[in-house]
Parts: C-alpha cells; sequence; structure tokens
C-alpha cells in the first residue's frame, strides 16, 4: 500500500519492511503491553524487530522492557544507537531525558521533527517489523507516524470490552480510515478473568464487546486476552510477560494473535 497522506517531509526509505502502529482510544487499556509483548514475541521468533515507543508524555515501554534509565549511545557521532534487549531494539524517548520526572512539552510540528530523527537519525539497520506504541487517542504522534512512513503496514488496535472503551476506539478506527492505513485487527484486553484455584471465568468487565465492534465496523478481529494478574507484577517489575511466563494462559492467546497479524501482514 503506499501512503496517500505522503507528506512533503515523509521519510524516503522505512527503517523496517513492515511497520505496526499500536493504537487505542483510552489510556490504561494494555496498549504497550501489547505493543512490548508484540515486539518481544517477534523478535523470540527470529525477526529482526525494532520497538518505537512515541508515547511522550507517558512513555511505559522503558518500565515495562526494565530499561529505564537507560542511555543511548552513538559510535559515529551521528546516529544514535538503539537499546538493546536480546535482539530487540528499542528507542523511547524517555532514554534521551535528563530525568525521569521532566515533562515532554512539545507543540505537535515539534513532536513531528523529534519522531521524524527517531526513525532516520537511529541505527535501527535492516528491520523485519517496526513495531510503534502510540499514545492513545488519535493525536500528533500517530499522524505523524502514518504521514513519515512511506508506507505504513497497518494498525492494531487495542481495547477493553466496556462501552466506555469501545466508543473512543471506534474513533481510533475511522482515524485508520481516513489516513487510508489498514486495521490489521482490535484486540480486546482484560476480556475475563480465570480464577487461577476454581478455574472459573468471570466477566468483570463485560466480554465480547470488542468483537462486536470490530464486525460492525467492517474490521478484523484478533482475539480476546484475560485479565492476567501476573502482566501487572511483571510490567512493574519490567520483565516482559510473554519471555517470562511463555505457558500462561496470556502467552498462548498472544502467541495465536501475533501468529494471525504476521500471516496478515505477510500475504499482503
Ligand atoms: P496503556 O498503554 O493502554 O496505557 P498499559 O499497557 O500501560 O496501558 O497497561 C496499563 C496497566 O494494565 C499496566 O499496569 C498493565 O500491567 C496492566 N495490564 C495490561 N493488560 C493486562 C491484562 N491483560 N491483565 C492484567 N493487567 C493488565
Amino acid at each position: 500500500m503506499s501512503n496517500q497522506n505522503t507528506a512533503p517531509f515523509s521519510l524516503e526509505k522505512s527503517p523496517a519492511d513492515k511497520s505496526i502502529l499500536v493504537l487505542s482510544g483510552k489510556g490504561g487499556v494494555g496498549k504497550s503491553t501489547v505493543a512490548a509483548n508484540l515486539a518481544i514475541s517477534l523478535s523470540m521468533q527470529g525477526y529482526s524487530t525494532g520497538l518505537l515507543d512515541t508515547d511522550f508524555h507517558g512513555p511505559s515501554i522503558p518500565k515495562l522492557l526494565g530499561m529505564e534509565g537507560t542511555k543511548l549511545s552513538s559510535s559515529d557521532g551521528k546516529k544514535l544507537n538503539p537499546a538493546e534487549l536480546g535482539s530487540l531494539k528499542v528507542i523511547s524517548v524517555d532514554f534521551m531525558l535528563s530525568s525521569r520526572t521532566d515533562p515532554v512539552i512539545w507543540r505537535g510540528p515539534m513532536k513531528m521533527n523529534v519522531i521524524k530523527q527517531l526513525f532516520e537519525d537511529v541505527n535501527w539497520g535492516d528491520l523485519d517489523y517496526m513495531i510503534v506504541d502510540c499514545p492513545p487517542g488519535t493525536g500528533d504522534e500517530p499522524l505523524s507516524v502514518v504521514q513519515l512512513l512511506p508506507e505504513p503496514t497497518g494498525a492494531v488496535i487495542v481495547t477493553t470490552p466496556q462501552e466506555m472503551s469501545l466508543s473512543d476506539v471506534r474513533r481510533s478506527i475511522q482515524f485508520c480510515h481516513a489516513l487510508k492505513l489498514p486495521v490489521l485487527g482490535v484486540i480486546e484486553n482484560m476480556s475475563g478473568f480465570v480464577c487461577p484455584h476454581c478455574g472459573s471465568r468471570t466477566e468483570l468487565f463485560g466480554s465480547g464487546g470488542g468483537e462486536k465492534m470490530a464486525s460492525e465496523m467492517g474490521v478484523p478481529f484478533l482475539g480476546r486476552i484475560p485479565i492476567e494478574p501476573e502482566i501487572v507484577s511483571s510490567g512493574d517489575s519490567g520483565k516482559p510477560f510473554v519471555y517470562h511466563y511463555g505457558n500462561s494462559q496470556f502467552a498462548r492467546d498472544f502467541e495465536g494473535i501475533v501468529t494471525d497479524i504476521v500471516e496478515k501482514v505477510t500475504a499482503d
């Protein structure tokens, strides 16, 4: 797909063969958790993968991956070397701030310039996949990413089952349609809780709303991920979930979703 919205400042070349934006309508629905685990899962499958955190106002990728406080280096004085977690290459604006509590106060054009530099002035190498974690909503950051990348592959949209989250996610889908960015699919996160003691399932926030909404909006549904208490502790302690808890229900459900995404983008 060529980017119909190609702006004059669009990159000449994408750093990756396939680039996937991870979007959500609201914060707190697990978008960064999905972005981080998707990137790790792809890199564990042997794909050369980069993860770019464009959530400038609340970057959570460094925390989720246990990479807080990382300082970036440069081998040639021109381009920055990304931080590395195994073979996964990671860039977050958090790595460039002098203090972790520094707020980022930037207007739209400045954000676009910074995102452009994060694509162009980083030694990404030749990537198979670039996963871009965007802040919630349809603001400057996802718009800049879509306009800068010559051929963005598509978006994965994360929601929780409640109507409160679904109404905002419809806007994210419309945003993709307006920019002619293919929607690879919707993931319903925090969908039900399976009791670790008795195995019974409770639909704490309801269930199935994401699938119904995806079908109403004519976009694919990628699957449900249950509430998994270990995700919270693994995120807080910087242990990427799919890597450390490969046998959990979350990891198994997630693996199926990643396989689906790879098949979709390879078929295209
Ligand atoms: P967002 O990027 O949408 O703001 P995060 O990925 O930062 O959301 O997740 C918000 C919080 O929810 C984090 O503490 C994360 O560990 C937790 N979380 C995400 N997905 C799940 C899940 N399936 N089960 C339990 N906790 C989750």
